[in-house]
C-alpha cells in the first residue's frame, strides 16, 4: 500500500488501537493487536527503529547479572521470552556462548557464585536453554579466549544467551503486523489528543492528519514521559557501543568484562567485534544521542585491561552507536541497579502507557498490553498467538550479519520496508553504516540506487548524501 493510501485510510476509519512509537515495543503491540483481528494503526515520528531499538547490545538475554540482585522472577520471564523469540524469529536469533572470567582483583564476581548462577540460569529457561552451561579452569579459559589477561585469573563460567539484530526485528515485526492489516506510517508525529467518546489524535505527517481511535498505546520509549496525556516517569541512561575489526579483537565467544559490579561485553559479529556498553545518566536531546570521546575511552580502557595485547586505539573504531534506556524512574541508586522490568498503566480511559522492559521481553509486554486494552475497551478480539506464529522473514536481506551490499537489497528496503532516506537504508535496514569502514563510499553508491528506486532528482540525491554524511 502506498504512503498516501495509508494516510487516507488512517483518516477515514475509526481504529481500535493507535500505537504511538515504531520501536520494538510499539511494533510488537501492533503485531499482537492486528493478529487478534483488531483495526490497528501505528505512527512513528522518525524512521521505524530510530530510537533505542536500533542502539542496543543486540542480545536476547535473561539477564544473568540480575540473578546476583536476587531478581529471579525478572530473569525467568526474560529467559522464557528469549527462547520464544528464537522460535518465532529464527532468522534473527542465534545461540551465543558467553565466557565470564573472574579475577582475584575483582571480588564482586566470585567464581563459585557464578558456577551456581549459570546452572540456575539454565533451569530458568524451563531447563531448555540455548546450550548447556559449564565451568572452565584457568588453562581452559585462556584456551577459549586467546589474548585474555591471565593476571589474577581464577577461571570462568560459560553459558548461553542469544544474539539478534534489533532494528531488523522491528522491521520484520512491523511487516508481520502489516500483513495482518495494520496501517503503519513512519515520519508521522503524534502532537496531541482529545478524548470525547473516542480519542481524536492530531498527527503531523506530510500534512496534518486526524486519527480517530477507541484506544491509544503510548509506546514511545525514552520519549514516553514527554507525551501529552502520558503518566510515565522515566530515568534515562545512555549506553554506547563501538565496533572494531574482528582481527583486532578476535573473540569467538562473547567475553564478559567486568569493572566492579558493572559488566561489559565483547561480542563477535561476523568480520567485526562489538564492544559495550556504558550506563550513565542522560539529560540531553533525545533526537541526538551519540558516543563522545569519554565514552569511547572508557570502553577501550576496560577492553585493553582485559586484552592487554590488543592495545586498541580510537583509530581502531569503525563505528559507534549510543542509545537511551527508558528505565522506570528511581531517582535513588546507581543506573546499573535500576530494574529493567516493565510497567503498563492506564492513566485515562482507553489510554495505555507501556514503558521500561527490554528488547527480549517486547512480545510479552505487547501481549499484556493488548490483553488489558481489549478488556478495558470491551473490544472483540481473538486470543494472543504471537508466541506461536513466526514473524516475516527474508533471510537474504534480514539476518544477524548485514546483507551483501547490492542494488537488489536497496530496492527491496525501499519498496517493501518503508525506507525513505539514505540513513534508513544504511543504518536501520542493513547496518552497513556500522559494519563497513568505507560506509560513506557505499552510501554514495546506495544513494544512486535509491534515486532510481524512489525517483529522486539529482538535487535530492545530493542532499540525502549530505544529510547522511553530516549525521555520521
Ligand atoms: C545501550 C543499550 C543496550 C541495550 N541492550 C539490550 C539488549 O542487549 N537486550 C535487550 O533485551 N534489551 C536491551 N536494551 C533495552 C532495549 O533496547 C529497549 O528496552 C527497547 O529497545 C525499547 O524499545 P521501545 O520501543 O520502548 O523504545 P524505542 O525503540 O526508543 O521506540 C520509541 C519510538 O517512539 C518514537 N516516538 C517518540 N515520540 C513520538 C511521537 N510523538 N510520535 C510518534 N513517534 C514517537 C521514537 O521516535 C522511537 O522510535 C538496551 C538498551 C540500551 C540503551
Amino acid at each position: 500500500m502506498t504512503r498516501t493510501a495509508i494516510i487516507t485510510q488512517l483518516q477515514s476509519e475509526v481504529l481500535d488501537v493507535l500505537v504511538i512509537g515504531g520501536g520494538i515495543v510499539g511494533s510488537s503491540v501492533a503485531r499482537d493487536a492486528a493478529m487478534r483481528g483488531l483495526k490497528v494503526g501505528l505512527i512513528e515520528q522518525h524512521d521505524f527503529a530510530f530510537g533505542t531499538s536500533s542502539r542496543s547490545s543486540r542480545l536476547l538475554h535473561g539477564g544473568i547479572r540480575y540473578l546476583a540482585q536476587g531478581r529471579v522472577g525478572l530473569v525467568h520471564e526474560a529467559s522464557v521470552e528469549k527462547t520464544v523469540l528464537h522460535r518465532i524469529a529464527p532468522h534473527l536469533a542465534g545461540p551465543l556462548p558467553f565466557v565470564f572470567p573472574t579475577y582475584r582483583q575483582n571480588p564482586k564476581w566470585k567464581l563459585w557464585q557464578l558456577m551456581i548462577g549459570v546452572k540456575i540460569y539454565d533451569l530458568l529457561c524451563g531447563g531448555r536453554n540455548l546450550g548447556h552451561s559449564s565451568w572452565l579452569d584457568v588453562a581452559e579459559t585462556l584456551r577459549s579466549v586467546p589474548g585474555l589477561n591471565p593476571d589474577g585469573l581464577k577461571g570462568a563460567v560459560r553459558y548461553f544467551d542469544g544474539f539478534t539484530n534489533d532494528a531488523r526485528l522491528v522491521i520484520d515485526t512491523l511487516r508481520s503486523a502489516a500483513r495482518h492489516g495494520a496501517l503503519v506510517l513512519n515520519r508521522a508525529r503524534f502532537a496531541n489528543a482529545h478524548r470525547a467518546e473516542i480519542w481524536e489524535c492530531q498527527v503531523e505527517a506530510d500534512t496534518p492528519v486526524l486519527i480517530r481511535t477507541r484506544t491509544v498505546v503510548n509506546a514511545t520509549g525514552p520519549w514516553a514521559h514527554g507525551l501529552p496525556h502520558s503518566a510515565v516517569k522515566l530515568r534515562l541512561t545512555k549506553g554506547i557501543h563501538l565496533v572494531v575489526d574482528h582481527s583486532r579483537l578476535p573473540v569467538t565467544d562473547t567475553v564478559v568484562m567486568t569493572e566492579g559490579a558493572r559488566i561489559l561485553f565483547a561480542i563477535p559479529w561476523g568480520e567485526r567485534t562489538i564492544v559495550g556498553t556504558t550506563d550513565t545518566d542522560f539529560n540531553g536531546s533525545l533526537d541526538k544521542v551519540c558516543a563522545d570521546d569519554t565514552d569511547v575511552q572508557y570502553v577501550l580502557g576496560i577492553t585493553n585491561a582485559h586484552f592487554p595485547q590488543a592495545q586498541l586505539q580510537a583509530s581502531d573504531v569503525i563505528s559507534t552507536w549510543a542509545g537511551l534506556r527508558p528505565l522506570i524512574a528511581d531517582p535513588k541508586g546507581r543506573p546499573s541497579d535500576i530494574s529493567r522490568s516493565h510497567e503498563i498503566k492506564s492513566p485515562e480511559p482507553n489510554w495505555w502507557d507501556v514503558a521500561g522492559g527490554k528488547l527480549t521481553t517486547c512480545r510479552l509486554m505487547a501481549e499484556q498490553t493488548v490483553d488489558q486494552l481489549v478488556r478495558g475497551a470491551e473490544l472483540r478480539a481473538s486470543p494472543c498467538e504471537t508466541a506461536e506464529q513466526r514473524i516475516v522473514d527474508d533471510p537474504q536481506y534480514s539476518s544477524l550479519i548485514p546483507p551483501t551490499f547490492c542494488e537488489d537489497a536497496v530496492r527491496h528496503f525501499c519498496q517493501n520496508e518503508w525506507a525513505q532516506h539514505l540513513e534508513d537504508v544504511m543504518i536501520r535496514r542493513s547496518s552497513w553504516h556500522y559494519y563497513h569502514r568505507n560506509a560513506v563510499t557505499l552510501a554514495e553508491q546506495a544513494s544512486h540506487w535509491m534515486a532510481s528506486a524512489l525517483g529522486w532528482t539529482e538535487q535530492q540525491r545530493e542532499s540525502e548524501l549530505h544529510r547522511y554524511v553530516a549525521s555520521s
